[in-house]
């Protein structure tokens, strides 16, 4: 018996040292990215010099150089001189596109070092199918989740293909449908709904697991829909600074998605004009957006009005103190920049993404803070949970990754330096 197993067992170790899966381990391939300087997404501090090991689609180690083994025959990535982030999550984008123009913008924004993207709402039942693609790898794309149509009376948007229901009854209907369509969120547009309404499509969503994400713009907004226990919002409540609110707003784990991108789309781009004459894979633009750019006239009238300055100054006052106030405040503060939206075609899908982060610092926000809400606290409130599968730089998250060119905890606007991006495990370009 024992001599038998002795054989048994010198076979299945000869066997496996013959296979190159054990001598690497189960997962298959290391790739071990060497001497970036890593930040982790957890808001803690940058550690020079790391070591990430990634291995099928999962980070399974991260840290410093001298803590982290490199295991014999890993693919070495040297990243000395480069920065290591998680990829970057938005929780607010509308791409209801044609499929063909949906599936050359997806790439663009993953280009970006976008791994993460959130449709929330406007999404027609035909064009659901290019999500599935997407899941299924059919060609290049972030981790997408989709609010199909969503739920919007009227709002500033006429003529998107949103549901409007008129009684509880066919709110309870539409919810059943966007579960057909095995959406992921449920959108409600506020304000505009009876009570009566608004209640029935979150109870129905709660009674088919659907989590909501709304649309609000002010705290009595917020707290009609939060006391039916709704916690992800988009927008800010800039008459909520205040103890009451905030108290509120911590007890219920409330988020925020303020979603600046947009607003700032409004000239950003015609400031910066070297953002149309980049390499196609990274023009997240309409067609018509970037035509309207492009047009001297606009252009103009929009960055050369006499009250320009003004303008920009505005939107700073109008915005920055109520996300500062709930970050300070320990509300959860994500990254959202209703990219791709039709009523703002000057709000490209990708590199949006960053100017939220930028903005978050601009709002006094630290740069190690503005990545986690980019990130790991964009993931926790994309999968409802404060221990997410992906969003950080950590052993056994996904291994959705960014590598920089440039640091940008010393200065944000390296965020879009991008060298190159990971998904998954797999490198995208
Ligand atoms: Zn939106």
């Amino acid at each position: 018996m024992r001599t038998k197993g002795l054989i048994l067992c010198t076979v299945f170790l000869l066997i496996c040292s013959a296979a190159p899966e054990a001598q690497r381990g189960a997962g298959g391939p290391v790739t071990a990215i060497v001497g970036a300087t890593l930040i982790d997404g957890t808001g803690a501090a940058a550690v020079a010099n790391s070591v990430v090991l990634v291995q099928g689609d999962r980070i399974t180690a991260a840290g410093p150089r001298a803590m982290v083994q490199i295991p014999q025959g890993a693919t070495v990535v040297d990243a000395a001189g480069k920065s290591l982030i998680p990829g970057l999550i938005d929780v607010h984008c509308h791409l209801n596109q044609p499929p063909d123009v949906m599936r050359k913008l997806l790439p663009v924004a993953l280009n970006w070092g976008v791994t993460t993207i959130r449709m929330t709402g406007n999404d027609k039942p035909e064009i659901m199918h290019v999500y599935t693609e997407a899941r299924e790898g059919k060609f290049p794309s972030p981790r997408v989740y989709s609010a199909g149509q969503g739920f919007n009376i009227n709002g500033p948007y006429p003529g998107a293909p949103t549901l409007h229901p008129a009684t509880p009854e066919e709110a309870r209907a539409g919810v059943q449908v966007h579960k057909a369509l095995k959406v992921d969120y449920i959108k409600i547009w506020m304000p505009g709904f009876s009570p009566e309404i608004v209640a029935a499509i979150v109870d129905e969503a709660k009674k088919v697991g659907i989590p909501i994400t709304a649309h609000i713009g002010n705290v009595e907004q917020v707290r009609q829909l939060a006391d039916l226990g709704v916690t992800d919002f988009m927008h800010e409540a800039r008459d909520g600074m205040n103890p009451e609110f905030i108290a509120y707003a911590k007890a219920k784990k409330l988020s925020f998605a303020p979603t600046l991108g947009q607003g700032q789309s409004r000239w950003f781009y015609y400031e910066h004009p070297e953002f149309l004459k980049m390499d196609p894979k990274f023009d997240g633009f309409y067609a018509r957006g970037r035509a309207m750019l492009e047009d001297p006239a606009r252009k103009q009238q929009i960055i050369g009005a006499a009250d320009f300055a003004d303008v920009k100054q505005r939107f700073k006052d109008n915005n920055y103190p109520f996300i500062k106030m709930m970050s300070d405040a320990g509300i959860r503060v994500v990254a959202g920049t209703d990219c791709g939206a039709e009523a703002s075609q000057t709000t490209p899908v990708g590199h949006t993404t960053h100017r939220e982060v930028q903005m978050f610092v601009e709002a006094g926000i630290s740069p190690l803070a503005a990545i986690r809400d980019a990130t790991l606290d964009a993931a926790r409130v994309l999968e409802r949970t404060e221990t997410p599968t992906y969003g950080a730089v950590q052993a056994g998250k996904i291994a959705d990754l960014v590598l920089l060119d440039g640091d940008p905890v010393a200065d944000i606007t390296n965020i879009d330096k991008i060298n190159r991006v990971m998904r998954a495990g797999k490198w995208v370009q």
